[in-house]
């Protein structure tokens, strides 16, 4: 087997095709279905050993009102649901003013990391002492981004403890997520204090972290837009405020409710060509900041409002990585009017707000599989095998089946052919 991918890197994706087909019995369907995906444009450029391009649904989510501008949002998820969580959760908080989010600063934090520090005050005082020449070689490192009006803004140090120190760097990196232009200018930090300091640096990364691009949606929903009757708002708006509480509370919850405000904000990151890891684990770790795992939005009750605040590290960008390469990023920045890299950190937080109510309203009222069920049985009835015009058939009746699986699906699907 090894013999048979020696040197793959070098081929052409249709050499690799046959190589996988061969080595492990792909059928002739098969490798067409893996053929008919492959683009011949610079995606197969974009990661190694390219094969063919995996394909996820888009949709729009509307109804969004976000600082008295109306907006429709681009979100990429294989997820049912989550589209129409969105939209409804928004027309809803539309309804209600709308929701104001700002962006509290847009700035990047990268790490140049010494170990075997004996004596931390001898790296801090050498750092303060040094600063603007470290300044300067981070500024010689990457110039344009300088001419573009940001680069290197401070330096810093910090004892992490057993020997290891960070020398950290914040950056501002414009309209780009950074990524790259941080890290060639941590490496140029890396060699001055090689050089003059003479002390070995460990590695040098930017951080993921964000805290430097936090950025909060909040909006305040009248208690009685809850529901028709004013008992039963009252209720709604109590049980969505003991909800948000209990993901303060138990991690265990706050997971899940952490969970359903990702389901938003990865689909429009995700549209937007951005990287989602880098949100993800930036929203996880600022979940837990002080110490206890916590829900990320937080409802609270006073009086007639129900007041919703969510506050994300967002540090996104609108050019550079793969904003450029991948086809549908420019249209569907252009679908959500995005006209800079704040505006869509705020557009982003805010389908997050917009989700988490629509699921919170959802979860203490009808239950979520009620919403969720038809969806479901779309995914069902697709997935054993019935066709655009066979789905709409099948989901009724497997509404009506008392247990719908796959099982009865396949069932079902056979009368409906016969
Ligand atoms: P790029 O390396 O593509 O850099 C951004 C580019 O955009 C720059 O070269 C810059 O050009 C250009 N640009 C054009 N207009 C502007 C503007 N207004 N403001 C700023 N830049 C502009 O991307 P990033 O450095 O943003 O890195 C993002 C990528 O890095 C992502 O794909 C990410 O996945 C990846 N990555 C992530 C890591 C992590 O999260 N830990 C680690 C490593 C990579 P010019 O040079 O002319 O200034």
């Amino acid at each position: 087997m090894e013999a048979g991918y020696s040197q793959f890197y070098k081929r052409t994706p249709e050499e690799r095709l046959a190589i996988i087909a061969d080595q492990l019995g792909l059928s002739k369907p098969e490798q067409q279905v893996l053929k008919q995906h492959a683009t011949a444009d610079d995606l197969s450029l974009l990661v190694e050993n390219y094969l063919t391009t995996y394909q996820l649904p888009e949709g729009i989510a509307v109804n969004f009102r976000v600082n008295d501008h109306d907006y429709v949002v681009p979100m990429v998820t294989e997820e049912p649901s989550v589209i129409a969580a969105a939209s409804n959760g928004a027309k809803q908080l539309a309804k209600a003013g709308g929701i104001k989010a700002t962006v509290n600063s847009r700035l990047l934090t990268g790490q140049v990391v010494l170990s075997d520090v004996k004596v931390f005050a001898s790296i801090d005082d050498w750092v303060a002492l040094h600063q603007n020449e470290l300044l300067d070689a981070a500024r010689q490192a990457h110039p344009s981004i300088v001419k573009r009006g940001g680069g290197p803004k401070s330096i810093r140090t910090r004892d992490l403890g057993e020997g290891f120190v960070s020398i950290d760097l914040v950056v501002d990196v414009k309209a780009a997520m950074g990524a790259n232009m941080m890290n060639t200018m941590l490496e140029a930090v890396a060699d001055v204090v090689q050089n003059k300091l003479h002390h070995t640096t460990l590695f040098s990364i930017l951080s993921n972290a964000g805290d430097q691009s936090l950025t909060t949606a909040t909006v305040s929903v009248p208690v009685a837009q809850l529901a028709d009757e004013q008992q039963k708002a009252q209720q709604v708006a109590t049980r969505i405020a003991q909800a948000s509480r209990i993901a303060q509370l138990d991690p265990m919850r706050a997971v899940t409710h952490n969970k359903g405000i990702m389901n938003g904000v990865d689909a429009v990151v995700l549209a937007m060509g951005n990287d989602w890891r880098a949100i993800e684990s930036a929203s996880h770790a600022y979940a837990a900041v002080d110490g206890q795992y916590r829900g990320l939005s937080q409802w609270q009750l006073e009086d007639d409002q129900l007041t919703g605040t969510l506050t994300l590290p967002m540090p996104i960008g609108t050019v550079g990585g793969a904003t450029k390469v991948l086809p549908l990023v420019g249209i569907n920045q252009k679908i959500a009017s995005i006209d800079s890299p704040e505006e869509l950190m705020m557009v982003i937080v805010s389908v997050g707000l917009a989700q988490n109510f629509a699921a919170l309203k959802a979860l203490v009222t009808s239950g979520i599989q009620q919403g969720h069920m038809k969806m479901q049985l779309r995914s069902l009835a697709m997935s054993v095998g019935a066709s655009a015009v066979e789905v709409p058939a099948l989901v009724n009746q497997l509404i009506k089946a008392s247990d719908p699986n796959e099982a009865s699906a396949r069932r079902l699907l056979e009368q409906i052919r016969n």
